[in-house]
């Protein structure tokens, strides 16, 4: 990400009064979220709540307008979210639109949901089980794993989707080498895009066209509910959810919201060490989404050249953690610059090369995953006590 570029548009940006507020928007706290990749596609979160989605809907524009003028900006995408609702209490999450409140260090105290509580969760009609792959943080390989699990599940013969739910960095297209928007033959229902054999949607192919349908519903979690209900994902046994990266308020409320069968917790050694995930566990737990396991990406390197291996990032965390929760460790995906070129010209190597050594830990963790899926079902459901 330029941060030039970003600080260039939040400078253009706090010249934009916020009628509703008396100040600029960036004062105002208006911009929830900004983020500029390395094609100079702006993406910028604009705070609203459910009742004032569609009067915020001219600020929004505004603020977008701006943004494409900057230098260096090629495309601006404004998005309506409602993350902190003022003033809504536990359980008082706002149906069809955004989440539950719950702030970041803003100024009225977190409200979070009570345990366990799932409300509203939209049901997804002929789809056997929703997966979450999930992460302390990013850029630690979760859409990585999420597409290759993906793929390894179909390879055992699972119809297999994947939704990208990481609306800050859609990288799922990119991925699976998906271009344009999908098809709506009716208008109402979306035919996902096939890529490598997985039926996908991301946000991410919304944002391409001048008039994405996606930005029409205000909220990214009713994006997210309106992925989920209005795609044709029947039949599916397994729908894999690239998770946004961390555990925030976006993570929760979706945890809360979508009937998750299960969850995969990725990390990579050395954030296992800073406990990033161990945050992970503590959300998933908290509305009794079972974690299905641990994997450990990144977690040693092998030299092309000699065929040495070094233990770069101190190998073996997230198997010591695992154990120390009691949970299962699903396993080890070592660096490999293969894995990274394939995936980021949308070649998984799962699905171009399913035999070679790379894709093997792949294998081994999606027939992990089905265990434990198994595991989880069989079991009733815990008792949580909120502390
Ligand atoms: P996240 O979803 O956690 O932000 P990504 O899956 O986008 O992370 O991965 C970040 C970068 O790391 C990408 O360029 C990806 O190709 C690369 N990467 C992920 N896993 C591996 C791996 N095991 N070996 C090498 N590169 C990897």
């Amino acid at each position: 990400m330029s941060r030039t570029v970003r600080d260039q548009i939040l400078s253009r940006l706090a010249g934009i009064r916020d009628p509703e507020r008396g100040r600029d928007v960036v004062a105002s706290g208006r911009i929830s979220g900004l983020t500029v990749d390395e094609a100079g596609i702006a993406r910028i979160m604009v705070e609203t709540t459910p009742d004032r989605a569609a009067a915020t809907e001219p600020l929004r524009r505004e603020i977008e307008q701006a943004a494409a003028g900057v230098a260096g900006v090629t495309r601006a995408a404004a998005v309506l979210t409602a993350e902190r609702t003022p003033g809504r209490g536990p359980g008082q999450a706002p149906r069809g639109g955004a989440g539950h409140s719950h702030n970041h260090g803003h100024s009225h105290a977190p409200t979070g949901p009570a345990a366990g509580q799932r409300p509203s969760a939209p049901v997804v009609p002929g789809v056997t089980a929703i997966i979450a792959v999930a992460s302390g943080k990013g850029g630690v390989g979760k859409s990585t794993l999420a597409v290759n699990l993906a793929l390894a599940l179909q390879a055992r013969g699972l119809k297999t989707g994947i939704l990208d739910a990481d609306v800050y960095g859609p990288s799922i297209p990119r991925m699976l080498g998906l271009q344009g928007r999908p098809d709506s033959p009716d208008g109402k229902r979306i035919t996902p895009k096939i890529g490598w054999g997985l039926k996908a949607m991301s946000i991410g192919l919304m944002v391409e066209e001048d008039t994405p349908l996606i930005w029409r519903g205000p909220m990214v979690q009713g994006a997210l509910d309106q992925f989920l209900r209005e795609t044709d994902w029947a039949p599916l046994d397994v729908l894999v959810l690239d998770m946004p990266p961390g555990t925030g308020d976006v993570q929760l409320s979706i945890a809360q919201r979508v009937p998750l069968a299960g969850a995969v917790i990725v990390s990579t050694p050395q954030d296992i060490a800073l406990l990033d995930a161990r945050k992970g566990l503590a959300m998933f737990r908290k509305v009794e989404v079972p974690i299905l396991g641990l994997v450990e990406n990144m977690s040693w390197f092998t030299c092309p050249h000699c065929g040495g291996r070094s233990d770069i990032f101190g190998h073996g965390g997230a198997r010591d953690e695992a154990l120390k929760l009691g949970l299962p460790f699903l396993g080890a995906v070592p660096l490999d610059l293969d894995v990274r070129i394939m995936s980021d010209e949308g070649r998984p190597v799962v699905a171009v090369a399913p035999e070679s050594e790379a894709a093997a830990p792949y294998h081994a963790i999606a027939a992990g995953v089905v265990e434990s899926l198994g595991r989880v079902r069989r079991e009733p459901p815990r008792i949580i006590i909120e502390d």
